[in-house]
């Protein structure tokens, strides 16, 4: 299938809004406006087959080479105009580079002569007319010597449509960004809404099911984060996920959730609403991705064929130049999930980020250090009486320091709320282990097994 049918087709089924589909890069009109930048370099005898050959023989010092590129409007920072240079070889105000057809000659003759006569002049800022142009020695060409009367001369074609192509392209580039910006606001307000609604519904102060759901929650983002559905923070495949892969990895969320029942693990309305929520707005962060895909293949596949049928080499240039700070970046989906861990997931914490450092169970009792490093009281004492005096993490002589004071008795409470049964299972385990010391390694709980 041809790319312009296939994108067509894939605007029209996946169902996005018709604004976004209004906006979709205009892949049709791109192409006629291609045909006419063809059709005008083909008039002047610049066609693609000329232009292919004279960039082949670029490396030739006496071949004609030209130079084409954009250029940044100052006052305009979204606009450039295209310029098409070209090195001249003149002998004797005749054009003698041999790889060119007689009209192509001609006509780099006729623009070359016009920028030598001083009258002919065109004023500046005219883009319809050929300028002079300094070459890198300052002057506009070599003075002519009796026997040789060589010179290069840098002149500019001028033409239209190829700047009209671009403003098009830059155009539509632009409006992209602007509803990809609008898109993103409007998901990432309901990012911060969802965020603040999962965390009123689940205070643990509000009884035990909201307890029950907290952890059910938790039991969800860790799965969520392990998905790494839009973005992988990885070593082994670390970026932005293409949306096929995006698909698959929130279908393996997904499959996970319900495999290990934890929707019916939540036992609020709110909490219920809250996840269908949450999937409806993966679902549109997914379509994002989508609908920015393929519009930066379109992009892509355009200037692609202007290369093809113009040989002008803009493909290399082109990404630096236009100015697209969301379709062509492809930040979107990494700014959101971004956003996502700070103001959602974040909401339900995570045991990873209060274990202790040496024991890698939570860190309860909590003693912050003056290096305000936190570590369980259990691996505090041991380090005290190993005579150890600095702070695994930092080096900072500060154990020996550490007094009653040193209990963090805010993040204790906290711990406490946030995971009875951690800090259950950690307390219980510290018993156990000081027991062990006082009765020595035979020591069990069951004290039946000891009779
Ligand atoms: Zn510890
Ligand atoms: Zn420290």
């Amino acid at each position: 299938m041809k790319f312009a049918q296939e994108f067509r087709k894939s605007l029209q089924q996946e169902g996005y809004p018709q604004k976004w589909i209004d906006s979709a890069v205009p892949y049709g009109h791109l192409k006629k406006c291609l045909k006419k930048v063809t059709r005008e370099l083909q008039e002047i005898g610049l066609d693609k087959d000329t232009l292919a050959q004279l960039t082949a023989s670029e490396r030739d010092p006496s071949a004609v080479a030209f130079h084409y590129h954009l250029e940044g409007k100052a006052t305009d920072s979204n606009h450039f105009r295209p310029r098409l240079t070209f090195f001249v070889h003149l002998k004797d105000g005749v054009v003698v580079d041999a790889e060119l057809t007689p009209p192509t000659r001609d006509f780099l003759k006729h623009i070359a002569s016009k920028t030598q006569e001083p009258g002919d002049a065109p004023p500046e800022n005219d883009p319809g007319q050929a300028k002079p142009a300094a070459d890198s020695s300052g002057s506009p060409h070599t003075p002519p010597s009796k026997e040789e009367s060589l010179s290069i001369q840098q002149v500019e074609v001028p033409l239209v449509f190829d700047g009209e192509f671009f403003d098009i392209l830059q155009n539509d580039v632009s409006n992209l960004d602007a509803l990809q910006e609008e898109e993103q606001d409007k998901l990432g307000k309901e990012i911060t809404l969802l965020g603040q609604d999962i965390n009123k519904a689940t205070a643990p102060s509000k009884g035990r099911r909201a307890r029950g759901d907290l952890e059910t929650w938790r039991n969800i983002f860790e799965l969520y984060l392990d998905a790494r559905i839009f973005f992988s923070t990885r070593e082994s495949d670390h970026g932005s996920r293409t949306s096929a892969q995006a698909v698959e990895q929130l279908r393996w969320f997904q499959d996970q959730v319900l495999s290990k029942k934890l929707i019916h693990g939540l036992k609020l309305e709110n909490s219920r609403q809250a996840y269908g929520r949450f999937l409806n707005m993966n679902a549109l962060l997914l379509q994002i991705l989508k609908f920015q895909e393929i519009n930066n293949i379109a992009v892509t596949k355009i200037i692609k064929k202007f290369d093809k049928r113009t040989s002008l080499g803009i493909s290399r240039e082109f990404p630096v130049t236009i100015k697209s700070h969301r379709l062509l970046a492809g930040s979107v989906a990494k700014d959101l999930c971004a956003q996502m861990s700070n103001e959602l997931i974040s909401v339900v914490p995570q045991l990873d980020d209060y274990l202790c450092p040496i024991c890698f169970v939570v860190a309860y009792w909590p003693v912050r250090l003056d290096c305000q490093h936190i570590f369980c009281s259990r691996c505090l004492v041991k380090m005290c009486r190993k005579g150890e005096r600095f702070c695994p993490l930092c080096r900072a002589d500060v154990i020996m320091r550490a007094g009653l004071e040193h209990f963090d008795n805010g993040r204790a409470a906290y711990l406490r709320e946030y995971f009875p049964k951690e800090v259950k299972e950690k307390i219980r385990a510290n018993e156990r282990e000081r027991n062990r010391e006082i009765f020595g390694p035979d020591y069990s709980d069951s004290l039946c097994s000891v009779m």
